[in-house]
C-alpha cells in the first residue's frame, strides 16, 4: 500500500510545472542573496530589488566593501533592510575569494544563513536532495496530517524520513506552490482541493479550527 505521502507526491507532479522556482538569479552567490533578502517578503518583491542590487555591486568583492548606507538604501522596500543589508555584507566578506560550501552545517555557519536558506541552495543551485521548510510548506503538511510539529527543524526531519530523498526537493517546490496558489493560509480552495480527498484537516479548515 502507498504512503500518504507518496499519493499527494503523485498528485501534485500531476498538477504541477515540470520546474518550479520562485527566485530567478542562477549565479550561485547572487542566487544566496536572494534567498537571505526573501525572509518576511515576497519572492516577486526580492526578483525586482536584487536587480537593482547586482546592477550597483555586481559580486561578492564590490559587495563585501560595499557602505552599508548604499545597501540598505536599496533593498529597504523588502523589510527587515538594516539586518538584511549587515548580512549582505558579512556573507560578502566571508565568501569573497572562496568558493560557496556545498553542505549544511557549513552554509549554516554562513552569516544569515539558516537551515531553509541552506537547503534553497543545495536543492535549486546544486541539485541535491533538499527539504526546504517555509511558512507555506509548515502549513500545508500540517494540515495533511504528514507531520505534527510546528518546528521547522522537526518538520524537515520527519519529511526527509518519509520520502525518498530524489524526492525531497521536487517535494518542497510543489508544496510550497500548492501552498501559494491552493491551500492559502486564509481561505484555503478546499471545495476544487485535488488533495482533499487525503486532507483530514478538509473540515476543520472550513470551520475555522486548524491552522
Ligand atoms: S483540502 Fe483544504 S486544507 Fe486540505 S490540502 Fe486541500 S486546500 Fe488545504
Amino acid at each position: 500500500m502507498r504512503n500518504v505521502i507518496d499519493e499527494v507526491y503523485s498528485i501534485l507532479d500531476g498538477i504541477s510545472p515540470k520546474e518550479i522556482r520562485f527566485l530567478r538569479e542562477r549565479d550561485p552567490f547572487r542566487f544566496l542573496c536572494q534567498v537571505v533578502l526573501s525572509a518576511q517578503t515576497t519572492d516577486e518583491a526580492v526578483n525586482v530589488v536584487s536587480k537593482a542590487l547586482f546592477v550597483a555591486f555586481p559580486d561578492k568583492h564590490s559587495l563585501a566593501t560595499a557602505d552599508s548606507r548604499e545597501v540598505e538604501e536599496i533593498i529597504h522596500r523588502l523589510g527587515f533592510f538594516r539586518t538584511k543589508a549587515k548580512h549582505l555584507i558579512e556573507l560578502a566578506k566571508a565568501l569573497d575569494g572562496k568558493d560557496i560550501p556545498r553542505d549544511i552545517p557549513s552554509l549554516c555557519a554562513l552569516p544569515g544563513v539558516g537551515r531553509k536558506t541552506a537547503n534553497c541552495y543545495l536543492g535549486d543551485i546544486l541539485g541535491q536532495p533538499a527539504v526546504i521548510v517555509d511558512t507555506h510548506f509548515g502549513r500545508v503538511v500540517r494540515r495533511l496530517g504528514l507531520v505534527d510539529s510546528d518546528d521547522p527543524t522537526v518538520i524537515e526531519r520527519e519529511i526527509r524520513a518519509s520520502l525518498e530523498s530524489g524526492k525531497w526537493y521536487r517535494f518542497s517546490m510543489m508544496v510550497n506552490l500548492f501552498g501559494r496558489t491552493i491551500c492559502h493560509a486564509r481561505n484555503p480552495q478546499c471545495s476544487t482541493c485535488p488533495l482533499a480527498t487525503l486532507c483530514p484537516s478538509k473540515d476543520a479548515v472550513r470551520k475555522g479550527t486548524s491552522t
